[in-house]
């Protein structure tokens, strides 16, 4: 009994020191791996740099050699390498991004940013993507959420371009929409905020069982992904990780078949106290006009919606322009102020509806503003010929849509401003 209760004793503590020998390895192994994996990506990391340099200088050679006199042929033969030079050097600048942080020297930038101004400019870049596949890019910014910021605003442009990107490449008809709204169940601390940036589209959707595995690193939804779509799978997987040094998370809602939002959310700091200034402070010279909406695409009817109603203007909005006739010809009594026309719409576009309101002395006393995402030398001579009060591009720019209101009212001594003040002053606008 004696003896075999020592050896049992024996064994317990040989089998503890054996599980702690078995376990120290396992984490030596470990840690040796983590070590070896951090190693890889700092080669990985200086690598990308240095194939990164001649790379720039092979394109910039290229561009310098398109705009000499080239015959057919050639101009052919260069366009292929200028596409090719392009591609790998995004796919560089991708693997140089993951291996920065996987090394862990992907470092963010604390600096004062405009909100706006980000998600405006980051839209507007992407919107000629868009238009030339002829989907209707929208953005829209909460009125609560502040505009200067503290974090790093060009990663957070990075990850709204890689988001913005794939929801053009894999939408074939409809629209993108980028959306910006405060986390209200977040108690700010030390000033600081969570948004959340949601980006959707009506494009192909992803199964659910492949939801996870798109911000696994070169993971794409499946093999036929590459061949038709082209990419390389690393977009998400830097998204992911610059959302988590934001202190933030990434996540996906989709239905095969029916569409995709994105959704990310960051921490920022809000720079100096610089809340947002009221939208009714904002459009004190919109208050109480009346502005009629004609556009095809409701989620831009809903946008220039609610900024009105923030601003204190009434609002009617109709999604053909044989409907803003109807409806014009009928306002005689309480005419609108202001008509925002959409130029691209189906059936009968902005132009014609413009020339049928003149034409026929309908609205006489309206002013008409043209919304076009897409201009050509074309438009602007038409513009001018028609004597239109008005033109906004789209994206609509809210800073942009308070200056047309205002000029067109008579308050335009408002972006008589120095630029640099101007756009301090404009940044501070708000959508709700
Ligand atoms: P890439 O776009 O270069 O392939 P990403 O990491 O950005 O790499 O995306 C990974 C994959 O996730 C894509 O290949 C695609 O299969 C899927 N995906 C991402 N965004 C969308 C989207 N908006 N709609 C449908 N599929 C998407």
């Amino acid at each position: 009994m004696n003896v075999g209760g020592e050896r049992s004793f024996t064994g317990i503590v040989r089998d503890i020191t054996d599980r702690k020998a078995a376990e120290d390895a396992l984490e030596n192994a470990r840690s040796e791996a983590e070590q070896a994996n951090i190693v890889k990506s700092e080669f990985l990391a200086s690598m990308s740099h240095e194939i990164r340099t001649p790379m720039n200088a092979i394109l910039g050679m290229a561009d310098l050699l398109w705009e000499t006199d080239l015959d057919h042929e050639q101009k052919d033969y260069i366009s292929t390498f200028r596409r090719a030079g392009s591609s790998l050097l995004s796919l560089i600048n991708d693997i140089l991004d993951v291996s920065k942080i996987e090394a862990g020297q992907m470092v963010l930038e604390n600096i004062p940013f405009e909100l706006h101004e980000v998600v405006e400019k980051t839209c507007e870049i992407m919107a000629i993507r868009a238009q030339e596949k002829g989907l209707e890019l929208t953005h829209q910014i909460k009125s609560n959420v502040p505009s200067t910021l503290l974090g790093d605003g060009d990663r957070l442009s990075q990850i709204l371009i890689n988001l913005i990107g794939n929801a053009i490449k894999f939408t074939e008809k409809g629209e993108v929409g980028v959306t910006v709204s405060l986390n209200k169940d977040i108690t700010p601390k030390f000033g600081f905020i969570e948004l959340i940036f949601d980006v959707s589209d009506t494009g192909i959707g992803i199964s659910e069982k492949n939801i996870q595995k798109v911000f696994n690193k070169f993971s794409q939804e499946d093999t036929s992904t590459t061949r038709k779509y082209g990419g390389s799978g690393l977009g998400l997987t830097i998204s992911k990780r610059l959302c988590e040094l934001m202190d933030g998370r990434i996540w996906l809602e989709s239905t095969k078949g029916a569409g995709s939002t994105i959704s990310f959310s960051g921490k920022f700091q809000i720079y100096r106290n610089a809340l947002p200034e009221s939208p009714s402070v904002i459009g004190k010279h919109v208050k109480g006009l009346n502005m009629l909406i004609i556009d095809d695409n409701k989620t831009s009817r809903l946008i220039l919606k609610d900024i009105f109603t923030s601003w204190n203007a009434t609002s009617t909005e109709v999604s053909s322009g044989k409907e803003g006739l109807d409806l014009l010809r009928k306002a005689n009594e309480h005419p609108f102020d202001i008509v925002f026309i959409d130029k691209l719409m189906p059936e009968m576009d902005g132009f014609e509806v413009i020339k049928q309101i003149k034409e026929h002395d309908i609205a006489a006393s309206s002013k008409l503003v043209l919304l076009t995402s897409k201009t050509n030398s074309n438009d602007s001579t038409q513009i001018k010929e028609l004597n239109i009060a008005g033109h906004i591009a789209k994206p609509i720019k809210m800073a942009v849509l308070l200056e047309t209101i205002n000029a067109i009212t008579g308050h335009g001594e408002e972006i008589k401003l120095e630029p640099e003040k101007r756009s301090k002053k404009l940044h501070l606008i708000h959508v709700p």
